[in-house]
């Protein structure tokens, strides 16, 4: 029987707060898995290639106000984007959040 190739249903990617290195099911892309190490919630790239592109673009942000959890573009990190819930202005930055 023929040699399978190296996990072509298994999409590989990163967690953009550890590093840590994961890899998802393809049936799974778009879904929302939480990293293993640090339990941040993650999005499923959708397919292989852009894994780095996609970890580069976003990230997760918690609005000090309501507590939303909120998707932020990494290029907006350090100027103000509004919460969609509690429309207050906050400021994203790169410093990793440290549940407690
Ligand atoms: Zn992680
Ligand atoms: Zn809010």
């Amino acid at each position: 029987m023929p040699e399978p190739a190296p996990s072509p249903d298994k999409i590989r990617f990163r967690c953009p707060q550890c590093e840590a290195r994961l890899a998802a099911p393809r049936a799974r892309a778009g879904a929302q898995i939480p990293c293993p190490k640090c339990s941040t919630l993650l999005t499923v790239p959708d397919g292989a290639g852009d894994a780095d592109a996609a970890r580069a673009e976003w990230s997760l942000a918690r609005c000090p106000d309501c507590d939303e959890i909120l998707k932020v573009k990494r290029a907006s990190f350090g100027t103000p984007v509004r919460c969609p819930s509690c429309e207050s202005d906050l400021i994203v930055d790169d410093r990793p959040q440290r549940g407690a």
